[in-house]
């Protein structure tokens, strides 16, 4: 058995576990019982999406990796053109001066 994913949220898990579940890919949740609290103050026991069958775990994160790229930042940030700030790409005017978003 292999790690596959892990997160501290465990609705996150869980959806993953039925995405393989529906491909017929045997997993099962490590700490999926441990308090929210915990899993805070200590990472390492945040529950975590195991694989049964190590021979389908190049399968599984495929099957998986659609669902953890939408988690990602859309791109990288941009600099407003007037006012030289740095913006998240999820703005589209600049936070600083209000201007539009420019494609560089
Ligand atoms: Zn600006």
């Amino acid at each position: 058995m292999k790690d596959l994913y892990s997160n501290i949220d465990s609705s996150r898990i869980g959806l993953c576990q039925s995405v393989l579940e529906g491909a017929g890919i045997a997993s099962y949740i490590q700490n999926e019982n441990s308090p929210w609290l915990v899993n805070m103050m200590s990472p390492g026991v945040q529950p975590t999406l195991c694989i049964v069958d190590d021979e389908r775990y190049d399968e599984a994160v495929k099957l998986l990796k659609p669902l953890n790229d939408n988690e990602a930042p859309a791109g990288a940030d941009w600099t407003c053109a007037e006012c030289g700030e740095s913006n998240p790409s999820s703005f589209e005017v600049c936070w600083s001066c209000a201007a539009a978003k420019t494609s560089a």
